[in-house]
């Protein structure tokens, strides 16, 4: 099944780019097989070059909460194109959407607009390295903040120290500022706190882990942030790249009621267009150029096209508040489908499942951390993938992604997947 156009083309591709894809993980490495190719997709569905088509759990990795090509998202687009492509000077849309994504997130006071969810954490450290005058941030074990170097870190061997870095090209005295702390383990922030605080400029957090499977914090874990990034006049970072617009209209800040100081967005806010921001307190925000002496620009950032995307897509969720409550409904159900067959089949699995965000993994000690996210089976998970892939459903290509559920998966669409899951 699916030989053929897609193989050939992967043949192809690799001679020219490395590995045959632009992204690692769409290479499919960890489930053992080649990659799609994709031609189109429209609404919940996703078709490939050989023609077979899937129901797509993927989204492009979050941005498709209203699926794919909604008529009103690809309307204002063509019509946007007309008007030209960009421009390189400000437009009424930047205005636009950064008003529309501080009425969702007031916190975020003052906002730039840049192209990647990679340049917006970047560029929110530099700021609060620049405002606060101090060198070090913390982030945390298995939370992914994009590629930047500082952010490409392991934890080095003692548990809690300096990072090292995660990919070979990261000289380490890039890393050397970066500390690392364990999710959802309040005394790992405690001790580097203790000891580094006062010259901490920033923590930066996934709100909810979504990038070593799906992990919510645990209860008050952003609330310490919060309390201990005041205490020692540390900024912290809420990285909503995933979560903004996701998990609520106005993110994971307001569905836990944690304000951070500052927040990166991505993903959603552009639409499927290449888009995303950094902002908060406009004290912080103002130290950013050309207001401030941080230095941070873009050539496409706040582009007309990528903004009309935005736009457009805020504007539909934001006229169906209900979308939230159904999407949630539909994981919901996915995620109880999985734990009945884990039970039908007697097998160890623990399924995080926070709004339109779901994540099996294979294991059987609940997964809130890194520590636990990776004792799950990733070739159970790898069977998992490619029986959901044969069966029509396509699902993250790696046991360490989320299942994003859209606005336009139908009730037909949801069990059929779940009957799927069950007959496996
Ligand atoms: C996807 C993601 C990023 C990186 O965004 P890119 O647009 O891929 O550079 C950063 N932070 C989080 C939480 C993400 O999920």
């Amino acid at each position: 099944m699916f030989t053929g156009k897609s193989d050939q083309l992967f043949v192809e591709a690799k001679k020219l780019i490395p590995g045959g894809v632009n992204s690692p993980v769409r290479a499919f490495k960890s489930v053992g097989r080649n990659p799609l190719f994709i031609k189109s997709a429209n609404g919940s569905h996703i078709m490939d070059v050989d023609g077979n088509t899937f129901i797509d759990y993927v989204c492009s990795w979050g941005p498709g909460i209203l699926g794919h090509a909604h008529p009103q998202v690809i309307e204002a687009v063509k019509e946007a194109c007309n008007n030209g492509l960009t421009f390189g000077a400000p437009t009424e849309n930047e205005y636009i959407i950064a008003d529309m994504i501080h009425e969702a997130m007031p916190s975020m006071e003052k906002i730039r607009l840049v192209s990647s969810g990679t340049e917006a954490t970047m560029s929110a450290i530099r700021t609060a390295r620049g405002y606060t005058g101090r060198d070090y941030i913390i982030k945390f074990k298995g939370n992914y903040h994009g590629h930047s170097d500082g952010l490409l870190v392991k934890a080095g061997s003692a548990a809690l120290t300096t990072a090292v870095p995660d990919s070979s090209g990261v000289p380490v005295s890039y890393t050397q500022n970066t500390l690392v702390a364990l999710y959802n383990d309040k005394d790992s922030v405690r001790e580097l706190m203790d000891k580094y605080g006062e010259e901490v400029a920033a923590i930066i957090v996934e709100p909810v882990a979504a990038n070593m499977g799906v992990v919510p914090p645990a209860e008050g874990f952003l609330q310490f942030l919060r309390e201990i990034t005041k205490k020692y006049g540390t900024i912290l970072i809420f990285d909503e790249v995933i979560t903004g617009f996701r998990l609520s209209y106005g993110g994971a800040q307001q569905l836990f009621g944690v304000k951070p100081d500052m927040t990166t967005l991505g993903k959603i806010i552009g639409g499927g267009m290449p888009m995303a921001a950094y902002g908060g307190k406009k004290e912080i925000m103002d130290k950013v150029s050309p207001v401030g002496t941080v230095y941070q620009a873009g050539t496409l950032s706040g582009n007309p096209i990528a903004t009309t995307a935005g736009i457009e897509t805020l504007k539909v969720l934001k006229s169906h508040p209900e979308y939230y409550a159904q999407i949630d409904k539909k994981a919901i159900k996915i995620a109880e489908t999985i734990r009945k067959w884990a039970k039908n089949k007697h097998k160890k699995l623990q399924v995080n499942q926070i709004g339109s965000l779901l994540c099996a993994f294979h294991t059987d000690i609940p997964v809130i951390d890194y520590d636990s996210a990776i004792s799950s089976d990733t070739a159970s998970y790898a069977e998992y993938f490619n029986y959901m892939l044969e069966q029509g459903i396509y699902i993250a290509p790696s046991q360490y992604e989320a299942m994003f559920v859209s606005a336009v998966h139908t009730d037909d669409e949801i069990n059929k997947t779940c009957n799927i899951i069950l007959e496996r």
